[in-house]
């Protein structure tokens, strides 16, 4: 199975994806937001900045986020390929993603955008809620995606929450850093012949179905 790479701006289905094409395929996936998530826990000074860069919707920066990166490529379970999900976010990223290739040995693989506009990701990222028992998604900006009491879980009645970075102002600034920062990498990818595009404003099945089209060429 090739690796693939999945670009995107906030809220467009790329945790969704991933996790659907990792389970069809059975390869990992590896979302640096995830491994950002888990280190930000730490009581250090690390924790503490990687903290403050997600809460406040910046970047964080790249020594960091590719040591957590580099230590996951090598467990064993990338070894026939793999989800990367939020890395690399610039073209310097990109970069250091092309040299820790050469470094382990593993090919590129495919890059995927998974593309959506700024007012549909808006709503997408700032209705966003979950259920932390369960893990069933909601959204109040959607009437079909609407719990049916405000804030409480359909099926297991908990309370509902939201991602620290799901506010309006942090998904604009994280809207304007992919556009700043990501958007760029399209042409470096392009040019390389990897680059698949994927209108992401569809359904996630649709999407699904297009993507495994793409994986199955
Ligand atoms: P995500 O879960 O991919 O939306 O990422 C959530 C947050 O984690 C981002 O807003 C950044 O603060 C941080 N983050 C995730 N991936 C990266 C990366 N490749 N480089 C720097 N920061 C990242």
């Amino acid at each position: 199975m090739k690796s693939i790479i999945f670009i995107a701006p906030p809220a467009a289905g790329k945790g969704t994806q991933s996790s659907m094409v990792a389970k069809k395929y059975n390869i990992p996936h590896i979302s640096t937001g995830d491994l950002l998530r888990e280190a930000a826990k730490e009581k250090s000074e690390r924790g503490e900045y990687i903290s403050n860069q997600m809460q406040t919707g910046g970047l964080v920066r790249d020594d960091v986020t590719t040591e957590l990166l580099i230590e996951r490529l090598q467990k064993d379970d990338c070894n026939n390929g793999y989800i990367l999900d939020g890395f690399p976010r610039n073209v310097e990223q990109a970069k250091i993603y092309d040299d820790i290739l050469a470094k382990l040995n593993k090919d590129l693989g495919i890059v995927i955008l998974l593309d959506l506009d700024f007012d549909t990701a808006m709503k997408r990222s700032v209705g966003r809620l979950n259920c932390p028992k369960c893990g069933k998604i909601y959204n109040s900006m959607y009437d079909n995606m609407k719990p049916q009491v405000e804030g409480i879980c359909d099926d297991c009645h908990s309370i509902l929450s939201q991602r620290a970075d799901d506010t309006y102002e942090t998904f604009k600034k994280r809207y304007q850093t992919y556009l700043d920062l990501t958007i760029p990498l399209l042409d470096f990818y392009e040019s390389k012949g990897n680059l698949y595009r994927v209108d992401s404003s569809k359904d996630k099945d649709k999407v699904f179905k297009t993507i495994v089209e793409i994986l199955e060429k």
